[in-house]
Order: structure tokens, then sequence, then C-alpha cells
């Protein structure tokens, strides 16, 4: 191991003699039920989890404040509905340092996807199990393993006796999965370091930078009539199959997703070219009658050339309306009753340069334990963009677990990773903010 100083060895002692310990903060943590929400759903656990966490950072040396943030809505891009966090509080801990280092934010999202069928899973997904050297349970790498592995790191300094110079800047939010709202709250709240990292399950690696992401809906019209008739000219009052009118449209998509596939603009480092996927369609409203709209509900990806100087993906989605657009220009129908386009939810992409300090730092410290990782992107997207982005924090991901398990059943983080991880974050920690003579 390449560590540097008596203080390093005695933090990861620390940690490495804390393995069963680790295990039970997690388990604590997937016990919780904080299941992402749907707009209107009532609050879970996600209080119960905050508490325990704030328990222990408390316990840590840490001043802590969990809040309720004001709802978010009112147009704001992330959200289409106004969501309020009810019963749903917000967790920031601040470990003052002695003075005279940099500062480092520490953040995980403590919402999980659903579980599906408890059946379908080996063991129940909120009692976390080892099997293998592996421990199973909903959320365990995405990312309540990661937010175990952020707090304990904390604790790994305080008990190993070791003061940092710059302030530690734990913040556990809400409303990842759902929406993106928990990240923006605390950004709001003035959540903020000289850098961060979210430990997402990157498996040592480091993403860098993410798409965004948003969500179309296209309609498109028709007119609705007897399914059975002959139908005259829709100029002369007859019926037109709104399923038929969007076929052209929808078959577009493909061709415009092709074309960003080769096309020099759309070539990016870490990230795949912009997307575009039809997901959801919904259409007709009786089986003998034509139907009367069409709606397609496209997943949008977009690269972080993508954005307007207020860092929203309007320009993505501009080109997407002017594509199809030219296709609707050859059927006269469309033209006169021309189809729309809704974009909600939309989640700004963002990147961190490659040389910065903490992707070289973060990288160091997995490396020094023996965990040899690599730069890389998230073709999909996290909170990291959004302290990066819009609260002036320079955010990488970089976590234990893969993300391949993630949002799957039998959901699973080694047990090795969550020490290694915790170990690494405690040395990041120590080099990034300086330890106190
Ligand atoms: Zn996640």
């Amino acid at each position: 191991m390449g560590l540097r100083s008596d203080h390093e060895e005695r933090v990861v002692g620390v940690v490495q003699a804390s393995r069963d310990e680790l295990v039970a903060l997690a388990s604590e943590l997937i016990a919780c039920d904080t299941t992402a929400r749907d707009p209107g759903e009532p609050p879970r656990e996600e209080e119960r989890l905050q508490r325990i966490l704030e328990q222990r950072l408390r316990a840590s040396g840490a001043e802590t404040e969990l809040w309720e943030p004001e709802p978010i809505g009112h147009g704001h891009p992330y959200v289409a509905a106004e969501l309020d966090f009810d019963g749903r509080p917000q967790l920031v801990a601040r470990v003052r340092g002695s003075g005279g280092g940099r500062s480092l934010l520490l953040n995980g999202h403590i919402d999980a996807v659903e579980t599906g069928a408890h059946e379908l899973w080996t063991s129940d997904p909120f009692r976390a199990e080892i099997r293998d050297g592996k421990l199973y349970g909903r959320g365990a790498c995405d990312m309540k393993g990661g937010v175990t592995t952020l707090g304990f790191a904390v604790e790994a300094l305080r008990r190993a006796g070791v003061q940092l110079r710059g302030d530690i800047v734990f913040c556990s939010n809400t409303d990842e999965e759902s929406s993106g709202v928990g990240g923006w709250a605390a950004v709001r709240h003035g959540v903020a370091a000289a850098a961060g990292i979210c430990a997402e399950p990157t498996g040592f690696d480091v993403f860098a930078a993410c798409r965004g992401t948003t969500t179309g809906v296209l309609t498109v019209p028709g007119r609705a009539g007897h399914a059975e008739m002959p139908q005259p000219h829709w100029r002369a009052g007859g019926a037109v199959n709104a399923i038929e009118a969007a076929l052209p449209l929808i078959e577009s998509l493909r061709r415009l997703r092709d074309e960003w596939r080769t096309r020099p603009d759309q070539r990016h480092a870490l990230l795949s070219p912009s997307s575009i996927t039809p997901t959801i369609i919904r259409a007709g409203q009786w089986s003998v009658t034509y139907p009367e709209s069409c709606t397609v509900t496209c997943d949008l990806d977009y690269l972080p050339g993508s954005v307007d100087e207020a860092g929203t993906g309007r320009p993505a989605h501009a080109e997407v309306e002017a594509w199809v657009c030219a296709v609707a220009a050859a059927d006269p129908w469309l033209v006169e009753h021309p189809p729309s386009w809704e974009w909600i939810d939309d989640c700004p992409p963002a990147e961190v340069p490659v040389d910065h300090a903490i992707v070289v730092g973060a990288l160091e410290a997995a490396g020094d334990l023996g965990r040899e990782g690599r730069i890389t992107g998230l073709d999909s997207w996290h909170d990291a963009a959004t302290y990066t982005l819009l609260g002036g924090t320079p955010t990488i991901s970089f976590g234990p677990g893969q993300l391949l398990v993630a949002h799957s059943v039998d959901e699973y983080v080694p047990v090795d990773d969550l020490v290694d991880h915790a170990a690494a974050v405690a040395l990041l920690l120590m080099r990034w903010c300086g330890v106190a003579a």
C-alpha cells in the first residue's frame, strides 16, 4: 500500500478493523424503506434514516442540520409538478477544520428505486444479508453502501485522532432517483465546498462527466371517427388516424439517434453521443374509433455541449423539435395540425476536467489501496451534476459497488468494497483538506 504517513496508516487501520461495523451501518440504512417517490406519495422512512446518520456524525464531532426544504416547482426545470419535502428532510453535517485547508463535500442520495416483487429476491430486500462476501439488499450499491462509507470515513478520522485543516461537508439528500430535486434543494440551501464526491457505485472508477437527461412528450393530433366506415378526405371532415400520423415521426427519431452516433459535434471523450428513445406510447380510446391523438414519451440524453447559458437542455430540445417538424412537413394534415412537444424533468449534464485535483486525488487514494480505477463518464445522470453546475462545487462520482447491479433484483455491494472505499475516502479527506499539525 502506498500510504504516506503514520496518520494515514492509523486511519486505514481503523477502517480495516471496522468491517463488521460498516456492514452493520449499511444494513441499518437498507432496513429503512426510502423507496423513491412518485409525486403525491407520502414520505416513507427518510427521516428515520437521516436521524441515524445525524446521530453518528454528531458523535464524530460534526455540527448537523436536518431540514425540510421549501417546496420546489414553480418552473424549475427538474420538476414538472410541485414537490414538497414534508417528512423528507435533507441532512448536512459539517466537521470544522482547524483552518487553512480546502473543504470537501461528501454526498450521497438516500432514496432507492422500488424493489419489484419481493418473491423474486433471494432474501428480503430490506433485510440485508451477506452471501459470498457480498451484502445484498435494495440500495446496497445504489447507494446506501456509499452513504455508509462516506459517513464512516468521517468517524474513522475521529477515532484515529486525526484533525483536518479544511472542513468536511457531508450531505445526504433525498430525491435523486425521482427527479434530482433533493440535490437541488441542498445546493439552494448553500451546501457547497471546494470540490465534492458523490459515492455512486462506480467500482472505484471516477465519473468525471454525465449526460443531461430529460423527458419529451410528443403529441400528434388526429381526428376521431368510426373505424369501420369509409371516411371522406380530412379536408371534407373525414377522420384521421393519429397512430398512423405518428409513425413516420417515431421512425424519424431512430434516424436522428443514428445521425448523432456519427456526427463530429456528438463526440465526447467520456460519454456516448446524445440519444433519444421512445419509451411510452399512448393512443386510442375505443377499438372501433380512429384515435384522436397519439402521445409518444421519449427519453432524451444529451451532451454537455448542448446546454444553453442557463444550464438547461433547450438547444437539444430544439434540435429534436426541428428534426421532427421537418418530417411532419411532408404530411399536409400535420402541416395544418402541427404536433407539439412538452419537455419535463430536465436534469442538465455536467463535467469536471479530467486533470482536476479531485479526479486525480480520488484515483490516487484508491490506487494506494490496491484499487486501480480509471476516469470515465456516466451516460445517465447523477446529483454530482447539480453540485457542479448549479452549486459551484466541482463534483465527481466515486464509490463502492458496480452500477450494473444497481436497480436490479438481488442488488449487492461487495463488503471488501465498503472497507476499501471508506479507507479511500478517509485518505482523500486527509490529502485534500490537509492534516492539522
Ligand atoms: Zn444512485
